[in-house]
């Protein structure tokens, strides 16, 4: 299997969706800082950063931390995968990017129909007043600058929609991540080695429906027998496939 057939696969698929986890980020340089492996693990306050019982008691720890891996989106480039998933959405060959990461990568290689099952910094809401939103850039400038971003009625600190351990996931996203892959006849599974649920069953809905999966990771799945193609680098079969495109490998 080449990745040529992979493409052609894409371009006949009639609802084409992408699963991306951790390993589409770490191309960009982000760590894997959820994973056991991540470079936060090694910290101290590795596990009070996203947790929310801690953000509750001191939510300096989180934006101290994020100042200089979210909060720094201006300094990240995405990475051939992110590019190559919102040219391939541009071109109508893909139809949803349902992601893991909270990096807002996606957003920033211009794929328009993004679904954050883990959320993201995108906005920033009070835990008590229901109304209240700031955009990433303003909590961004506000992280950036050794500030906490406040609410402006009750003057509690603002949470990231970032979804953090303790919580649960946000249901609506789910709702639509689980749509998308119950229409989907062929999902590419990117990055993620699918051993977290619920997010690690998504891709068993296409293939419940008679769909059909393509896994990329360079770690074993518990799917990868299902995959119809499984391949390991991802960053070689997206450069790959880049190249296919530049080609006018397109009908
Ligand atoms: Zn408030």
């Amino acid at each position: 299997m080449t990745v040529q057939d992979l493409f052609d696969k894409i371009s006949a698929a009639r609802h084409c969706t992408a699963f991306t986890g951790a390993g589409v980020s770490t191309l960009s340089g982000i760590p894997d800082f959820r994973g056991k492996d991540g470079l936060y693990a090694s910290e101290q306050d590795a596990e009070k950063i996203f947790d929310i019982e801690y953000f509750k008691e001191d939510p300096s720890i989180y934006y101290k931390a994020a100042a200089s891996f979210i909060y720094n989106l201006d300094e990240k480039k995405p990475s051939v995968v992110h590019l190559v998933l919102a040219e391939l959405e541009k071109r109508g060959l893909l139809k949803a990017v349902i992601t893991q990461n909270i990096d807002l990568l996606h957003e920033k290689a211009g794929s328009c129909r993004v679904i954050e099952i883990h959320g993201s910094p995108k906005y920033h809401y009070c835990l008590r007043c229901p109304d209240i939103r700031l955009p990433f850039q303003k909590a961004a400038a506000l992280a950036q600058a050794g500030k906490l971003p406040i609410c402006p009625q009750c003057e509690r600190v603002l949470k990231p929609a970032i979804t953090f351990f303790g919580e649960s996931l946000p249901m609506n996203a789910l709702k639509e991540a689980m749509g998308e892959a119950q229409n989907s006849d062929l999902m590419l599974v990117l990055g993620t080695s699918l051993t977290v649920n619920p997010a690690a069953s998504l891709p068993l809905y296409p293939l419940r429906q008679g769909g059909e999966i393509v896994i990329v990771n360079n770690m074993p799945t518990p799917l990868d027998n299902m995959a119809i193609f499984r391949f390991d680098d991802l960053e070689k079969v997206f450069g790959d496939i880049e190249k296919i495109m530049l080609n006018g490998g397109v009908t």
